[in-house]
């Protein structure tokens, strides 16, 4: 199984400012020493020395990832702005008879807003089957797409377009399993358990976590326990977190928490706050990381989720 984050950021798209762009040109023209430009190899050292924060960015895209199956099926969550960015990448790889599945966490715009721009809805042929467990699903999708939001209706996209209101406990998409738990957030939004091959990920974005999901009952047992990846919805500092308290979002520090406590091997901090830049980002990761030392417990590995992150399982 692969997982491929196309957006990561929370609640509205963050492009890089010109002002941020100018801002890492010059801290890396800083940092230049004479000895970095001799050569091509001692060029590419300095540039791969560089700190994340300088060389690359998180990526200013909403909501949207990509997994395939271990017998290459494509699943979709969420259509935020990145989906554009998947759809771009897909048109060059799949002819035309593909099917494109899409799981929606919950409705929110920054979960939606790329799904007119999703290409290869736009190619006969293709079939793309819009999922969720809200049973608004289709009055929900065809509504966000029609005069005067956007110029036509999802009547004008050439692909086979369906729906799919998911009941029961779990559904199939090739080799893997998929599982939906409902989470803590206003007006509510799902996780999804994705099982493949003997490996799992969980994608839990727009998440409040709260003393529920640490309770060790058996659904939260089989749902968090032992999960190779939990993609987790960290959009605040723990500071933050009390303030905001009920807002439907959940502090880094609790994320760091409810891995360690479900004995998770990968923690991948994700919908990024548009107010925090690639340094506050990264800097957070490592609070994590601190915070994790902390608890006495080296095992969990820590990522902050970026636009084009890979994870192979
Ligand atoms: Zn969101
Ligand atoms: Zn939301």
């Amino acid at each position: 199984m692969k997982v491929v984050f196309w957006g990561v950021r929370g609640s509205l798209p963050t492009p890089l400012t010109p002002e941020q762009v100018r801002g890492k040109i010059a801290a890396v023209v800083q940092r230049i020493r004479p000895d970095d430009l001799q050569s091509q190899k001692s060029r590419e050292l300095f540039l791969a020395g560089l700190p994340p924060y300088l060389f690359g960015t998180t990526g200013g895209n909403t909501t949207c990832l990509e997994v395939r199956t271990d017998d290459d099926r494509i699943i979709i969550i969420d259509g935020g702005t990145g989906l554009r960015d998947l759809g771009v990448s897909l048109l060059k790889k799949r002819d035309p008879g593909t099917d494109f599945p899409i799981f929606f966490t919950h409705f929110h715009w920054d979960h939606l807003q790329g799904i007119p721009f999703f290409g290869p809805a736009w190619i006969k042929g293709n079939r793309i089957t819009f999922a969720s467990p809200f049973p608004s699903i289709e009055r929900t999708i065809r509504g966000q797409m029609k005069p005067p939001y956007f110029p036509v209706t999802m009547d004008a996209m050439q692909a086979e377009i369906r729906f799919a209101y998911l009941q029961g406990e779990s559904v199939r998409v090739g080799s893997a399993e998929i599982r939906w738990k409902r989470m803590n957030h206003p007006g509510g939004s799902f996780a999804y358990k994705i099982m493949d091959g003997g490996k799992s990920v969980i994608f839990a974005t727009d998440s409040e976590v709260t003393d529920r999901e640490f309770q060790q009952r058996e659904e939260n047992r089989a749902f968090f326990e032992s999960a190779d990846v939990l993609i987790l919805d960290s959009q605040y500092t723990l500071e933050e977190s009390f303030t905001k308290f009920d807002f439907g979002h959940t502090a880094y520090t609790m994320a760091v928490n409810l891995a360690v406590e479900w004995k998770v091997k990968t923690l991948v901090l994700f919908h990024h706050e548009p107010q925090y830049d690639d340094r506050k980002l990264f800097g957070i990761a490592r609070s994590a990381a601190w915070h994790k030392e902390q608890l006495g417990t080296s095992a969990l590995d820590i990522r902050t989720a970026q636009e084009g992150l890979e994870l192979t399982l």
